[in-house]
Parts: structure tokens; C-alpha cells; sequence
């Protein structure tokens, strides 16, 4: 096992990996970007650097200066964390070229997952249904027969797109027309790769997404499926398992479907395979090579720690239980609590006067906050992830009400009170929800 492990991430995500190393005996190195020199996830680590100032490109993503905090410190290796370097194959390979491992899956399959045409096209091989579409499209004249082919309305998507940008809707050619040229650009701007493709554009589907641990030793499991149908903008906002829209044979069906996929793959580390849903049929729409934000969940439920999983597998080790061994037990939903008005969603950096975070039975925060401890402006609005488990899904709806009522944050404006109003919403306490519900419903900046 290792002695020590660099995590190259901050806030929450950086405390999780943390939290796992510690219970396993690993000493831990932080790095930190100036504004983040009192971060919680720097505190706490045995070790840490500061790795450059705030912006990201020249902390967080700065390759040479995490390899060099590396050496300095004798890590022997490095965990990604979520965002930033996380699904980089570049970064995974030179990485494992300076004698380091990284914990994750291989570079080639970073890679081929990172390429959404390519993980489409790879899916499609593997036997994965995949939404219409999905061809890689290079002008305007190419994208009309696209769309003709595929029906309209139709999805414009960045082949190297993330976290929801880069997407439009056409409903039909002069709209596709209009917006071409548009996205391109955005694509480039945003994502240093113009390519585009075009996909259906599913009226009201759920996100429903399934847990993957594979050992690249032969053993693949799936610790379940999260439903993510309540986004705003296309971003997740609450995440809940089991998925209230499907029966037991959806469920067994698109779980065994990814983890048989995945073992045809060979796949080492944690992954997730993300589908769309609707009237009865799965569509692959990409896989995340990395720790999600929302797997908290799933380890509520399965009692498996993801992030340790991780560790473990990327030491050698092999899963040691079979998909008959995971016992699924009750409900469990988080919130995303964002440091963002709970009306406008206008962003709120700034210094936590009080706080106070619930407990009791079935309750867990992954959060890095503290009080007195200043939100900066540069960085991911997440502060603050409340995961509640019960044994059914009204026990975890009342259990998380609650939660909702004790947790204090004052000094910065947060969606702890949108997340009220949700968890009273009859559409959400019955279950019924697809991807679109939240923005018809609450978002009136839209
Ligand atoms: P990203 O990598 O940017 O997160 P995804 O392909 O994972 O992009 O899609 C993110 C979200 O966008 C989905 O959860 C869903 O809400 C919406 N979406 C993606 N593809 C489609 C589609 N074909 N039809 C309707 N909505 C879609």
C-alpha cells in the first residue's frame, strides 16, 4: 500500500480523499493555490504545498508544479480528485512516466472516454444503445444531412465538452443554421477543440447514471444507479438512489449492462456510465473516467467506499467480492448546496460568519467550510454536499427536511433554501421528475 498520496484538488473533494487515505494509514500531501492557503483541505493534510497563485490554469492544472510537489514531498502517488486534472490522459501518463501511479483508470481509456464521438462510437461497438446521432459533423453542410438523418429538434453538443456547456438545441434548419458557426466557436473557445456533433434531442428523459469498480484483473461491479434528473442548466442538484422511475428490471437490466460492458473494456478504478431515459429505453450519452460528486450515495446504500476502492485497485490489489457479495439497503439523496442565491443563482464568495452543520442518524456533509473560513471567487460554487440515508424513500425524504432545517451557513447567500422547496415539491416527493421539471418549475431567471 502507499505511504503517502498527493491529492491534486481542493474544498470538499480534496477532504474526501483525504478522510479515505487517513483510515487506510496514508499520510497525505494537500496543494493549494494562494487563495486557498487556509483551506480546510490544507489544514488537515500532513503536508502541503502551494502549487501557484488563485487562477487555475496555474495551480490546479499545473502539471509541472504538482509533479514537483510530488518529489518534493516522496508521494508515491496521486490522486486526481474530480474537475481539473481528473479525466487529463496526458496527465495520467506522465504522471505514471515519473514513477508515480495515478489512481485511476489507464490513459488510453481516459482518453477514448474523454472523445465523446469516440466513446459513442466505442459504446455503440460494445453493445450500449446510444441516443441517434453522435458522428463527429465538420461544417454546416455535413451538420444539415446529420440532422436530417437523426430528426429534428436536435442537440448541438462539443465533441471535448464538460460539466453541461457547450449545448443547443435547434428545432429546425434555420435554427441549426443560425447557431452552427456559434457553437463552433464556443467549442474552441472553451474547449480548445471545435469539433462538434449532433445528437436527438430527447423531450423529457431522467439522467440515470450507474457506479462502476472494475480491478483491470478481470472483476467488474456496479454499486447501482443514480438517478441526476434534477439539474438546472443541464448541472446537477440533487441526486437520489435507488432512481424512483425505474422498476427492479430496468434497474438489473442497465446495471448488468454497464458492468458486463466494462468488463469487456477491461476497466480499472471507479467509473461511471451515464444514460438518458425514456418510455422504457436507455441511450448512452458519455462515461466519466473519474470520482463523480454525487457517489456518496451510492456508498450510503452499499456501505463501499468509493474513494478507497480507488486507492486500493490502483495499489494492485483485486476487488476481492463479487456483484452477489453488494447488498443494496434503503434510500439515499444528496443536495448540492452551491454558494449561489437561492433565486438567481447569482454566485456568493465571501466569509462564513456562523456555522452548522446537522447530524443524527443517517446523515453525512462532505463539506470544507468552517467558520470564519472565506469562500473565494475563483473556484467551483459547491460548498457544501448533505448526503441522507433511510431505509425507504420517505424515511430519507423526512430524514432530509429536517437536515435541511438545522444547517446554518450565514455570511454568503446559499441554495439551502431552494433545496427546501424542493423536498416539499409534490412532483419530487412523488418521484416524478425528468430533466426539465426543475427549470419549468422553480428557475425564474430563465
Ligand atoms: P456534459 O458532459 O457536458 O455533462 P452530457 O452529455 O453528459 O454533457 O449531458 C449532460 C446533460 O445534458 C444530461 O444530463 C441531460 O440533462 C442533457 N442532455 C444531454 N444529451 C441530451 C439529449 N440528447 N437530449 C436531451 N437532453 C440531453
Amino acid at each position: 500500500m502507499f505511504d503517502k498520496v498527493l491529492i491534486a484538488n481542493r474544498g470538499e473533494i480534496a477532504l474526501r480523499i483525504h478522510r479515505a487515505c487517513r483510515e487506510m494509514g496514508i499520510r497525505t500531501v494537500a496543494v493549494h493555490s494562494t487563495a486557498d492557503a487556509n483551506a480546510m483541505h490544507v489544514r488537515l493534510a500532513d503536508e502541503s504545498v502551494c502549487i501557484g497563485p488563485p487562477a487555475p490554469r496555474e495551480s490546479y492544472l499545473n502539471i509541472p508544479a504538482i509533479l514537483s510537489a510530488a518529489a518534493i514531498t516522496g508521494a508515491d502517488a496521486i490522486h486526481p480528485g474530480l474537475g481539473f486534472l481528473a479525466e487529463n490522459a496526458e496527465f495520467a501518463q506522465i504522471v505514471g512516466e515519473h514513477d508515480l501511479v495515478f489512481i485511476g483508470p489507464s490513459p488510453e481509456h481516459i482518453r477514448l472516454m474523454g472523445d465523446k464521438v469516440a466513446a459513442k462510437r466505442a459504446a455503440k461497438e460494445l453493445g450500449i444503445p446510444v441516443v441517434p446521432g453522435g458522428d463527429a459533423v465538420n461544417d454546416i453542410v455535413h451538420a444539415r444531412q446529420e440532422a436530417d438523418r437523426v430528426g429534428y429538434p436536435i442537440l448541438v453538443k462539443a465533441a471535448a465538452g464538460g460539466g453541461g456547456r457547450g449545448m443547443r438545441v435547434a428545432r429546425d434548419q434555420g435554427e441549426l443554421e443560425t447557431m452552427f458557426p456559434i457553437a463552433q466557436a464556443e467549442a474552441q473557445t472553451f474547449f480548445g477543440n471545435g469539433a462538434l456533433y449532433l445528437e436527438r434531442f430527447l423531450a423529457k428523459p431522467r439522467h440515470i447514471e450507474v457506479q462502476i469498480l472494475g480491478d483491470g484483473q478481470g472483476s467488474v461491479v456496479h454499486l447501482g444507479e443514480r438517478d441526476c434528473s434534477l439539474q438546472r442548466k443541464h448541472q446537477k442538484l440533487v441526486e437520489e438512489t435507488p432512481s424512483p422511475g425505474l422498476n427492479l428490471t430496468e434497474r438489473r437490466r442497465i446495471c448488468d449492462l454497464a458492468a458486463s460492458t466494462m468488463r469487456k473494456l477491461g476497466y480499472k478504478s471507479a467509473g461511471t456510465l451515464e444514460f438518458l431515459y425514456e418510455n422504457g429505453q436507455f441511450f448512452f450519452i458519455e462515461m466519466n473516467t473519474r470520482l463523480q460528486v454525487e457517489h456518496p450515495i451510492s456508498e450510503m446504500v452499499t456501505g463501499i467506499d468509493v474513494v478507497r476502492e480507488q486507492i486500493r485497485i490502483a495499489a494492485g490489489a483485486a476487488l476481492g467480492y463479487r456483484q452477489e457479495d453488494i447488498a443494496f439497503a434503503g434510500h439515499a439523496i444528496e443536495c448540492r448546496i452551491n454558494a449561489e442565491h437561492p433565486d438567481t443563482f447569482a454566485p456568493s464568495p465571501g466569509t462564513i460568519q456562523r456555522y452548522h452543520a446537522p447530524g443524527g442518524m443517517g446523515v453525512r456533509v462532505d463539506s470544507a467550510l468552517y467558520r470564519g473560513y472565506t469562500v473565494p471567487p475563483h473556484y467551483d460554487s459547491l460548498i457544501a454536499k448533505l448526503i441522507v440515508h433511510g431505509s425507504s424513500r420517505n424515511e430519507c425524504l423526512m430524514r432530509l427536511r429536517r437536515s435541511l432545517e438545522e444547517f446554518v451557513v450565514s455570511g454568503i447567500e446559499t441554495t439551502i433554501p431552494l433545496h427546501q422547496k424542493i423536498m416539499t415539491a409534490d412532483a419530487f416527493l412523488n418521484g416524478d421528475y425528468d430533466i426539465g421539471w426543475f427549470e419549468r418549475t422553480f428557475d425564474h431567471t430563465l
